[in-house]
């Protein structure tokens, strides 16, 4: 069950204490549910705002979406930051790309998204720091339905065994 509990789980990109990810140099942002409802477009100027100073204190921002190019780019170039798009969380293909593109290790990348299916496995296997944030609307895309469902059972599960509790933010 360990591969599904997250190094940090916070309430929203917001509240994150960036600081404490001095020694990380690439953030990978989920775009779903993490920056964006799953269908809204745009980025608010609040998200635009964050990502210009996460800039400005030293880090690599990239949106990292499962989604197709369009909707990634879009975003992206509104919040102007680099994105990568389809891609295939939790597979290990794109995450090595991104590491490989910064020319970075695992342990200086963090993951920031909002499911356990995706982001946090696909960090967790590769020694990445994942970071869970709750989804930001109770829609989900077509895709992420049946993830969902499979998410309920194991976070009931984690909940039980009392290793992970929706709502007990920790950093
Ligand atoms: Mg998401």
């Amino acid at each position: 069950m360990k591969k599904y509990i997250p190094n940090i789980y916070s309430k929203s990109i917001y509240t994150i204490n960036y600081e404490k990810l001095k020694s990380t140099k690439l953030l990978l942002f989920d775009l779903d549910n993490t920056v964006i409802k799953p269908h809204e477009k745009k980025a608010t100027k609040k998200a635009k705002e964050l990502f210009k100073k996460l800039k400005k204190e030293g880090f690599n921002v990239v949106l990292f979406s499962n989604s197709p190019k369009n909707r990634v780019k879009k975003v992206a170039e509104y919040l102007e930051i680099d994105y990568n798009y389809f891609s295939l969380k939790p597979l290990k293909y794109s995450f090595n790309k991104m590491k490989n593109k910064y020319n970075v290790k695992y342990n200086e990348i963090a993951i920031l998204g909002d499911q356990l299916l995706t982001d946090i496995i696909g960090g967790n296997k590769l020694g990445i720091k994942t970071i869970l944030v709750d989804p930001i609307s109770k829609e989900d895309g077509i895709f992420t339905i049946l993830n969902r469902r499979k998410e309920k059972k194991i976070l009931s599960e984690l909940q039980d065994k009392n290793l992970f509790k929706k709502g007990r933010y920790y950093d």
